[in-house]
């Protein structure tokens, strides 16, 4: 197999209830275009697989050091706590130390899978598809960053008779979204901020590119059902006014609805195994009861 004919998948959940119709099975794609600040999938955002390191797990180096010893690139050493550090300059990801840890403290996050491997496993699910009208949903990270391999898949699986969704930020390249849209049922479209500049600071890029493409979208596929959904984030866009922009600006799309996702940390403690900060380490999730009040703008 080459890298050509896969795609870069760094998870595939089965039995997922909230990301489309029915029964679903969820295929994670790894890379995405922007960075956003609270990301609770930050493994999702490298284009390319990624050593993690879960300090908890390892047994330490006075009982084994095995992995400092196997890399080749000398990209690990002893921290000093009994424990390693991993010079993320040198790591090449070849996946050989966690191939020796004894503890699975290490892990490569990410695995090139052809469509014909993806479907294996979602089609372990078929019989849960045809009774509750599920199927398969892309997500990520960001699958129209792999567009050649969403489509291929979404065709192949829509020709095996399986339901088709996406989950996407709309940054993408226009022509490459099209030829994935073809191939789905039901688009789950975020929409985070219509203020372009605070979309900037906290998710890396404007917001120009995402509204042209939701336009585009409705326009030369109108018969898609698509949902637009904003994640509401603390200090970001949980004032009233920044949903009601985005529930005016979408009102007279047709076939559009509109849902709001509640902000959680539970992506925080997989920021350290990739030796990164979680930025978003103040912020508390909203109150139940903000979250009605905004709710029922939406509503
Ligand atoms: S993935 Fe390879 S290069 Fe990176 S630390 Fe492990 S053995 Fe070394
Ligand atoms: S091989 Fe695993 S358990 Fe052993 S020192 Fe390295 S990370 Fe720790």
């Amino acid at each position: 197999m080459t890298h050509k004919d896969a795609g870069l998948v760094f998870n595939i959940q089965q039995f997922s209830v909230h990301d489309g119709p029915g029964i679903r099975t969820i295929v994670f794609f790894k890379g995405c275009p922007l960075r956003c600040q609270w990301c609770a999938n930050p493994e999702s955002q490298n284009q390319n697989t990624e050593l993690s390191f879960n300090y908890n797990k390892c047994i330490g180096t006075k009982e084994c050091a095995l992995c400092i010893k196997a890399c080749p690139e000398e990209a690990i050493a002893e921290s000093g706590d009994n424990s390693i550090k991993i010079n993320r300059e040198l790591c090449v990801n070849c996946n050989i130390c966690a191939g020796v840890c004894p503890a699975k403290a290490l892990e490569i996050f990410g695995r090139f899978m052809t469509v014909n491997e993806v479907l294996k496993i979602v089609e372990e699910d078929s019989v849960f598809y045809s009774r509750s009208g599920g199927g398969i949903t892309l997500s990520g990270g960001e699958p129209l960053m792999q567009a050649d391999f969403a489509w291929q898949l979404l065709k192949e699986a829509k020709s095996r008779g399986i339901n088709t969704a996406i989950e996407t930020c709309g940054y993408a390249n226009w022509d490459n979204a099209k030829k994935v849209f073809k191939y789905v049922n039901t688009v789950f479209y975020d929409i985070k901020c219509l203020d372009a500049d605070k979309h900037k600071q906290f998710t890396s890029v404007s917001n120009k590119i995402i509204l042209d493409n939701l336009e585009k979208l409705c326009r030369e596929f109108p018969h898609i059902p698509v949902i637009v959904r904003t994640p509401v984030i603390p200090g970001f866009n949980d004032g009233a006014e920044d949903i009601i922009a985005i529930r005016d600006y979408i009102k007279n799309i047709p076939n559009i609805s509109y849902e709001l996702l509640a902000y959680h940390r539970f992506g925080e403690s997989k920021y350290p195994y990739l030796g990164r900060d979680y930025l978003f380490k103040d912020a508390e999730p909203l109150s139940q009861e903000r979250i009605k009040q905004l709710k029922a703008i939406v509503e």
